[in-house]
């Protein structure tokens, strides 16, 4: 099986599909892997870094000709143009936001597997790169806080008195919520949570934070996400974290819904009640923001609060999102590249592989979104009616 690994195009990209230590069990499943030049430069991964076994090219007919190409984020339709008919591509592909790489992907007969549409089901935990990217997120949002802050996040008894520690609220407890508040809970703050699924009121209490409820929402969705909010339920919650927020130093927004815009939940007025020095950092940045003041990738400063809107936080900490979503990938397409039959067991060297889809298999199902040129995702196809 020829698999390659893409060079990554959009602005701010510093992560790479593909780092040394997966590639080693990539090649031991027989895999001739061909890596764009210097793909892992920005991410500190240079290229002498893989093994001999590895091969680099800077021509891309030669990059994209392959069985199986693996990105980041997908490729540009002048590169998918390059793809064999039946090849496959793993990726983010955003198929609901990007109709032209559908319609190319469809137009070259690709099969593609979009890795966001991967299903949160356990089986899927080790390929769930939505949750490893977004962890990353969450560490580095309370960081991107303690760091914009003009003051301590811990308590500290000196002898030039006590300072109190910071107050952080956290506001969506999904994956990435729950590590912000794991690390700004770790650098001394004290910590306050709030989501709109009250189970996840345990998660946060188990982190040491305080969870906050907002009496009469209560908005899980399908398949452990949360819906939209009604207007009045809407009024509830910003009447309860408007004066939370009052009282913080550091806000933290993570809330999303799937296939939705950024859920609005902090407004101009939310922002003027902060103290002086506050900050916020917007996780919802590239969704819109979950703050109605948030520019992406900017920083705004509304009287003497600022508001950071980074849009994607994962290639801040490119090295290590790199390193999980490469492994991410490995464990995703084991479901299809898969050993030859009747092979001896004894000579596990000598296995040959082949490219075999199992289309009962659920995860499969659910993360294709292009295959025989046709778009197969329903949710994606309705989105993009
Ligand atoms: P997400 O990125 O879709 O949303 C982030 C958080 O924002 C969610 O917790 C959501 O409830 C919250 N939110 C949405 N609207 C809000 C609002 N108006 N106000 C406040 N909060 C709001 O979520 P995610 O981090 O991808 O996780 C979604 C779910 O998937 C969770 O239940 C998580 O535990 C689950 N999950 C399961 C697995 C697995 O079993 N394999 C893996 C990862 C995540």
């Amino acid at each position: 099986v020829s698999i390659s690994v893409a060079r990554e195009t959009a602005a701010g990209e510093k992560r790479v599909a593909m780092v040394p230590k997966v590639a080693k069990k990539l090649t031991k499943l027989d895999v001739d892997l061909l890596i764009a030049k210097g793909a892992g430069d920005a991410s500190r991964i240079p290229d002498d870094a893989f093994e001999d076994d590895v091969n680099f090219s800077d021509d891309s007919s030669e990059l994209f000709g392959r069985d199986i190409v693996l990105a980041v984020n997908a490729p540009s339709t002048d590169d998918i143009a390059k793809m064999k008919q039946g090849s496959v591509l793993v990726s983010f592909v955003q198929g609901h936001n990007n109709p032209d790489v559908v319609e190319a992907l469809k137009k070259q007969q690709v099969t593609c597997f979009a890795m966001e549409l991967i299903p949160r089901i356990t089986r899927a935990q080790s390929m769930d790169a939505l949750s490893s990217q977004a962890a990353a997120a969450g560490y580095k949002a309370a960081l991107m806080a303690a760091n914009a802050l003009e003051r301590f996040l811990p308590m500290l008894t000196t002898a030039a008195g006590t300072i109190r520690p910071a107050k952080v609220l956290v506001i969506g407890a999904g994956v990435a919520g729950l590590q912000a508040i794991a690390t700004a809970g770790r650098l001394g703050a004290k910590v306050y949570g709030y989501d709109v699924r009250t189970d996840t009121k345990e998660q946060v209490e188990s982190l040491g934070a305080e969870f906050l409820v907002a009496e009469g929402v209560k908005a899980e969705g399908d398949g452990g996400y949360a819906r939209e909010l009604t207007a009045e339920e809407k009024q509830k919650q910003q009447d309860m974290l408007a004066k939370s927020m009052a009282d913080a130093d550091a806000v933290i927004t993570t809330a999303a819904v799937p296939g939705k815009p950024a859920p609005k939940i902090v407004s101009k007025a939310m922002v003027e009640g902060m103290k002086p020095g506050a900050v916020l950092i917007d996780l919802g940045a590239s969704g819109g923001g979950n703050c109605e003041l948030t520019k992406p990738d900017e920083t705004v400063s509304h009287g003497a609060v600022t508001i950071h809107g980074p849009s994607n936080v994962p290639a801040l900490l490119a090295e290590h999102a790199s390193e999980m979503y490469a492994q991410n990938l490995l464990n995703f397409i084991q479901l299809f590249v898969v050993e030859e039959d009747g092979q001896d067991e004894a000579k596990p060297d000598e296995k040959t592989y082949k490219i075999d889809f199992n289309w009962d298999d659920e995860i499969l199902a659910k993360s294709v979104l292009t295959r025989d040129g046709e778009l197969v995702n329903e949710s994606v196809k309705k989105a993009l009616e």
